[in-house]
């Protein structure tokens, strides 16, 4: 993209914003420098997809960074997850939430985490279903690594408006049942909305969204 591009749509995209919500800067398969552009513009959060990516982008950037991790993450890359990022987006078992807390204890560190709930139609999507919240919330509060900060989630990839709509209905609901378990003050982010379907999370109730394409351009996968 030609220079200043990506701070251009950043500001955009912030003004567009409401103050508080959080922006994440999705900047899987997008080079270090795209990054850097970014983070001269005042972005400081950015999400990543796939631990090999993370391991080196995040030593390669500023330390005042934070990493969200995005993507399904494999048990046997935990450990290198929880050592750069400081928010797990995609917790959707209980079995990764403990090597989650695990590794973290390890290092010493406090690891804030979302439950990645699975609405979408998709059966390849990951994550709890909305029943096996609860249970995944009350086993989170007894493990001291992790901070459960709320949920994330994912529409189902369709035009169908309403399907996306109530997609992030059933997430907002979910947030709030769990709230009524979680009941700290740090309980307070619901992670929904891409940079084709943001402005229906915002009306459903997004507290974060996670914006790639629009910032970064098109990914070559
Ligand atoms: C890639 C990705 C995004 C960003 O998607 P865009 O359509 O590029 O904005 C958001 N969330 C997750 C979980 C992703 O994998």
């Amino acid at each position: 993209m030609a220079n200043g591009e990506i701070a251009k749509r950043l500001r955009e995209i912030r003004a567009s914003l409401r103050a508080e919500t959080d922006l994440i800067a999705v900047s899987k398969f997008h080079p270090i420098e795209a990054i850097a552009e970014a983070y001269e513009a005042g972005q400081r959060d950015f999400g990543e997809s796939r631990v090999q990516e993370l391991m080196v982008k995040a030593p390669a950037l500023p330390g005042d960074i934070r990493w969200h991790f995005i993507g399904h993450l494999q048990t046997n890359k935990v450990r290198q997850a929880v050592e750069f990022a400081q928010m797990i987006q995609s917790v959707d078992s209980l079995k990764l939430m403990n090597l989650i807390d695990r590794e973290a204890g390890k290092i010493g560190k406090q690891v804030d985490i979302l439950l990645q709930v699975h609405v979408a139609a998709e059966e390849t999507k990951t994550g709890f279903l909305p029943d096996e919240l609860k249970a995944a919330a009350t086993e989170a509060m007894k493990l001291g690594h992790i901070r459960l900060r709320g949920v994330m989630g994912m529409a189902t990839n369709t035009d169908d408006e309403a399907r996306i709509r109530q997609d992030f209905h059933k997430i907002k609901e979910c947030f709030d049942e769990l709230s009524k378990i979680v009941s700290r003050e740090d309980f307070d982010t619901i992670s929904m909305g891409m940079s084709d379907d943001r402005d229906l999370a915002l009306s459903e109730g997004s507290t974060m969204v996670r914006i790639g394409s629009d910032i970064f351009g098109n990914r070559e996968y």
